[in-house]
């Protein structure tokens, strides 16, 4: 990569709340901004040049033809990172993925649903190669200034594949279960300094599942703190819907 590598950054779905997470990172760490050169970025400059090693992305493949603007960013890039939950499962927008797609349309578009191509969203990385990923919903700030540090060394950036309660343990943190609340954190993968149950609440699963995730377990623990079998789906539902569904595809 040259000394000053071309920076981009491209939305599809979402709610472009990752990239104002960026923003508010680089006002904080101004010396990265003398580090990249940033050529594309629509929620905070005009230009739109197409010459670029680097490429975030942020935001779900919700249509067939979010299909061919992603192969062109990752034919210009380099690297592509998939920046959020949004491009890295789907996200919250995958939630319309238990029903069938034609109600959806109809809900939302009434007698107009033929003129919109949405179809199911999903991850960036079920069109293209993804170099490195930052979850989280919206991404953790420290996250993504060490994952562009890392880059800029010439190493990919890399999330430890470890469970959310590891790393609430470590802050000695108080479980949220002995107060009749319940929490994600034993699928969740962990790198959000246990943010949620920090402050006193249940994690909600939004940087998605570590690679091993036990749900069966998952889902007793939280029977037996009174959840019903709906309110439970419906928790795994609003980050998890893609990655439940192909762990109920692979059996
Ligand atoms: S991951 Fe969350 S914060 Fe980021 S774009 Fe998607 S919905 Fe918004
Ligand atoms: S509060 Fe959540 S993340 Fe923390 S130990 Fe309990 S289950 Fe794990
Ligand atoms: S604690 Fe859970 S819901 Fe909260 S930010 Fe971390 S992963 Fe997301």
């Amino acid at each position: 990569m040259s000394a000053r590598p071309k920076v981009a950054f491209f939305d599809f779905t979402s709610c472009e709340g990752c990239q104002l997470t960026v923003v508010d990172s680089l006002q904080d760490h101004p010396e990265l901004l003398d580090a990249v050169e940033i050529v594309q970025f629509r929620e905070a400059m005009t230009e739109k040049g197409q010459d670029y090693q680097i490429a975030f992305i942020e935001g779900s493949c919700s249509r067939p033809g979010d299909e061919d603007r992603l192969r062109a960013i990752r034919e210009q890039a380099t690297y592509v990172i998939a920046l959020g939950t949004c491009a890295h499962l789907g996200g919250i927008n995958a939630i319309r993925n238990r029903m069938p797609l034609q109600d959806v349309r109809e809900y939302v578009y009434g007698d107009k649903a033929e003129w919109f191509d949405t179809y199911e969203p999903r991850a960036i990385s079920a069109v293209v190669k993804v170099d490195a990923t930052i979850p989280g919903c919206p991404i953790d700030r420290g996250e993504f200034i060490k994952a562009v540090t890392h880059l800029l060394q010439g190493r990919m950036p890399h999330i430890p594949d470890q469970p959310l309660c590891m790393e609430c343990k470590l802050k000695e943190n108080v479980c949220v279960y002995t107060r009749s609340m319940v929490c994600l954190g034993p699928i969740t993968l962990a790198g959000c300094d246990a943010i949620c149950p920090t402050y006193g609440d249940g994690c909600e699963g939004c940087r998605g599942m570590i690679s091993n995730p036990n749900i069966e377990a998952m889902k007793q623990v939280m029977r037996e703190h009174g959840m019903a079998d709906e309110a439970i789906d419906s928790k795994l539902a609003m980050f998890l819907t893609n990655q439940m569904m192909a762990l109920e595809e692979a059996g």
